[in-house]
């Protein structure tokens, strides 16, 4: 037995080969130590979906020259902010900016996953894919290894990078079962279209991209948006709502996803694609409040299985691969002091919380609990109005414009009480206040 654990034996068990999950262990690697990459999955990739965007800036901290052999669809140079409404018009804020356009880029999970993983088995890393971790191997109170379904094996540490429902977390005790007040389930259609159509319909450069973001219309009032990607060949269509909004009000996902279709912003965009993929997954959103404890003896926990997702700004990918390397660098220190204890791993959370990963979360902590908590004005009533107000705004009938904005403003106190738009106000100024704070 003795024997056999040292066969096994490797100094640090990465469990994931999602972003989270590379990034801990090249940097592993890249500090001389023998790493082993565990995934389900019968490549990087084949389990794991996303909206489209992936931030530049954490790509280059983990592969700095990525922008030369990385499967990069389009650099993000459009950014629109879409209110829909009930009927058939909407409300866009577009930003546009062509030279700051490396900021991010469109890339496929698929594609963009098993890169990574080769990147990081040219630098070392040891890559088992289709072996499913079934359970932590833990003695004397400290993790020490991995049960798979194909062997057991140990490590001096295991990185925890498993995604979303990490059940490994939840097996050391260091999360709790998922609410749904703190996930979002997230439905996505590919459709192709070719890259001329994409580019005329979304007013493209070459190889310029776009990410749109919804909000209103079939998921007015629930706490939930909805995107669309440019791809080269094809556009991402997709939403994510709360769990417990599509459990409330017992909504099938793919039927509100039918329903942004057709509408008419959505639809004359894809009109005429054809479908190639459909997908479902769930987003953390819960934000600090949700994150569960970062490390135990032995043990850290980086990435969606962490909680770590930022939902205003669509983060999600970027905090994954930063905090997969700040977790491969406290393993290469924790080889330094010889120490693989709590006392020792703790450092890993203080990296977290000097960096921007935590101070954003930290910041943003009463964003969801506010946003769930009032959406049916902030992500329903408020945009529906001011799709309403630009409606009369632009509209020249005859009539004139002080009775229809009387009218307009009367309708508008009818359905809110003063002291509902109070308390909204004063909710709202308290979420800016908190986040500059
Ligand atoms: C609909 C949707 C849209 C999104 N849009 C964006 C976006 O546009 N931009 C952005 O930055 N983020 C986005 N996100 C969030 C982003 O996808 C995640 O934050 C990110 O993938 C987290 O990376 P991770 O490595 O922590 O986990 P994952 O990517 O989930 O990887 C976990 C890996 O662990 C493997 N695994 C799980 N359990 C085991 C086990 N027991 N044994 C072995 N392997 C296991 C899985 O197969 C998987 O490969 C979106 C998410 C969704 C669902």
């Amino acid at each position: 037995m003795q024997e056999d654990k040292k066969q096994n034996k490797v100094d640090v068990i990465v469990v994931g080969a999602g972003p989270a999950g590379v990034s801990a262990a090249v940097t592993v690697a890249r500090g001389g130590k023998k790493v082993v990459l565990v995934e389900r999955g019968t490549f990087a990739g084949s389990k794991n979906m996303y909206g489209g965007v992936i931030y530049s800036h954490a790509a280059k901290e983990i592969f700095p020259d990525f922008e030369q052999s990385a499967p990069i669809e389009r650099f993000v140079e459009r950014h629109s902010y879409v209110l829909l409404s009930d009927e058939d018009d909407c409300t866009e804020i577009c930003y546009r900016n062509p030279s700051h356009g490396k900021n991010s880029f469109v890339t496929a999970r698929g594609d963009w996953d098993r890169w990574c993983v080769e990147q990081a088995m040219k630098e070392g890393v040891y890559f088992a894919p289709q072996t499913l971790v079934k359970n932590l191997i833990v003695e004397n109170g400290k993790v020490v290894g991995i049960t798979t379904d194909v062997e057991d094996y140990y490590a001096d540490i295991v990185i925890i990078a498993d995604g979303v429902n990490s059940l490994l977390a939840k097996q050391l005790g260091l999360r709790e079962r998922i609410k749904p007040g703190n996930v979002v389930l997230g439905v996505k259609e590919v459709i192709k279209l070719s890259e001329e159509t994409i580019e005329k319909r979304f007013a493209l450069y070459p190889n310029a991209g776009a990410a749109i973001e919804l909000v209103g219309g079939p998921f007015a009032g629930m706490f939930g948006l909805g995107f669309i990607y440019t791809n080269k060949n094809s556009v991402a269509v997709g939403l994510g709502v709360s769990l417990e909004d599509l459990k409330n009000k017992k909504l099938k996902p793919y039927e509100l996803l039918d329903t942004l279709k057709s509408h008419p912003y959505v639809s004359r965009l894809i009109e005429g694609g054809e479908l190639l993929e459909y997908s479902a997954h769930l987003i953390p959103e819960g934000g600090y409040k949700s994150m569960p404890v970062l490390y135990t003896d032995g043990a850290m926990v980086a990435g969606d299985a962490a909680m770590l997702v930022n939902n205003v700004h669509f983060e999600g990918t970027n905090f994954a691969m930063i905090s997969g390397k700040y977790a491969g660098e406290t393993a290469l220190e924790a080889f330094e002091k010889n120490d693989f204890s709590a006392n020792h791993l703790c450092l890993y959370k203080k990296k977290l919380l000097n960096s921007f990963i935590l101070k954003d979360l930290i910041a943003y902590k009463d964003v969801v609990p506010t946003l769930t908590g009032r959406s049916s004005s902030f992500l329903g009533y408020y945009p529906e109005k001011v799709n309403e107000f630009f409606r009369i705004f632009t509209t020249t009938d005859g009539q004139p414009k002080k009775e229809k904005f009387q009218k307009f403003a009367k309708n508008f106190f009818a359905k809110r009480s003063l002291s509902e738009l109070f308390s909204d106000a004063v909710a709202g100024i308290k979420l800016i206040f908190g986040i500059l704070k």
